[in-house]
């Protein structure tokens, strides 16, 4: 009888696999946390009850696979139909699903070389084939460069770590000279002065557009995303999610994220806020002399031709102020430092001051 030899360790058998490295996650007060583009106020009051009130007797039960109460509210919200809204555990996990639903092609998918370094390890995970194009010298995407053949576009808008965002002429040209594949577009960002580009969804059927709880609605711990396009790509994105993990959104999740958007007063009033600080954020920086892209996120990214960013980086680490350093090629002399309260950035600026006048000394 033949028999197959199982050879060599279990070990052999494991992933292979690097890792998407989130920034680090610190729970001491004492520390400002300026790595993880968190949002420095709290979630909205409407949010808070919902939490408080939540009835822990429904626990017991899952939840609703589709989670259609908030699929309504958030349609609602942007104008279109449920049909056309897929809900998940963060954007991430929308995100990933996504990836795997959407490109199936041998052609690589393409996304800049500097762009959210999830990208390049949902490909590897999923088998995607891709190539990353490299953003210009001022750090802006070419869209012409995308105008080749491809298995599928993801782009960051506002990109990160830039922070640079791009308006409906730059979506509409991929999603032109892109017909046969899916654009996926994540909105993370795009709360904080950016362009939306959900409307446009109505108008291209190759178009998916993500978006989080965790940045401007100040609920990263709670892990809600969602994503908008035509009911094609939302029915694909189902059938992966319903072999994967069914309820992939909880009840409080669910029922926290419907209230955060009925709270639109204090979301708008907290974005302008911190788009507030972004501003004048930019201009003290400019002012000491650094580089800074014209931020449409709620973070800043910045370079400085006589500091080394991995040594400002450390400085400001001993004492006590997170920034996010990526030891990447040609952008491992920036540092990317999300904008916290306005107290925040005074003492990081202070800070930098001090560095700035030691390293003179
Ligand atoms: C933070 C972030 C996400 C993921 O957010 P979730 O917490 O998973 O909703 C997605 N894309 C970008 C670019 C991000 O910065």
């Amino acid at each position: 009888m033949a028999e197959t030899k199982h050879t060599g360790s279990w070990r052999d058998n494991l992933v292979r696999i690097d890792p998407y490295v989130a920034g680090e996650q610190r729970e001491s007060s004492d520390v400002i946390k300026l790595n993880t583009n968190e949002n420095p106020y709290p979630p909205s009051p409407g949010a808070a009850l919902a939490l408080r009130i939540f009835d822990v007797a429904t626990l017991r039960r899952y939840p609703d696979a589709g989670a259609g109460a908030l699929r309504e509210v958030l349609a609602d919200y942007h104008g279109t139909s449920a049909e056309r809204i897929f809900a998940g555990n963060g954007s991430d996990e929308v995100l990933a699903l996504a990836f795997r639903a959407c490109f199936n092609s041998d052609l690589p998918v393409l996304f800049p070389d500097i762009t959210y370094s999830f990208f390049p390890v949902w490909c590897n995970l999923f088998g995607i084939p891709f190539e990353q194009i490299p953003l210009n010298d001022s750090l802006r995407i070419g869209a012409y460069e995308y105008d080749r053949p491809n298995g599928g576009i993801v782009i960051a808008n506002p990109n990160a770590p830039t922070g640079i965002g791009e308006g409906p002429e730059f979506i509409e040209y991929l999603l032109k000279t892109s017909k046969d594949s899916v654009v996926i577009i994540d909105e993370a960002y795009s709360d904080f002065g950016g362009y939306s580009a959900i409307p446009l969804t109505d108008k291209y059927e190759n178009l998916l557009v993500v978006k989080s709880f965790s940045k401007s609605r100040a609920l990263a711990g709670l892990r809600l995303g969602y994503c908008c396009g035509n009911e094609t790509l939302i029915s694909a994105l189902n059938d992966v999610k319903n072999s994967f993990n069914s309820y992939t959104v909880s009840r409080p999740a669910a029922e926290v994220g419907r209230a955060s958007v009925a709270d639109e007063e204090y979301f708008r009033e907290h974005l302008a806020k911190t788009m507030r600080i972004r501003y004048k954020s930019m201009n003290t920086l400019r002012g000491m002399g650094f580089f800074v892209p014209e931020s449409l996120a709620n973070f800043v990214f910045i370079s400085h031709e006589d500091i080394s960013a991995f040594d400002l980086y450390g400085f400001l680490r001993e004492n006590g102020i997170l920034v996010r350093h990526f030891d990447k090629p040609r952008i491992d002399n920036f540092l990317r430092i999300s904008i916290g309260t306005e107290e925040d950035m005074n003492k990081l600026f202070e800070k930098i001051l001090e560095y700035m006048d030691m390293r003179r000394a």
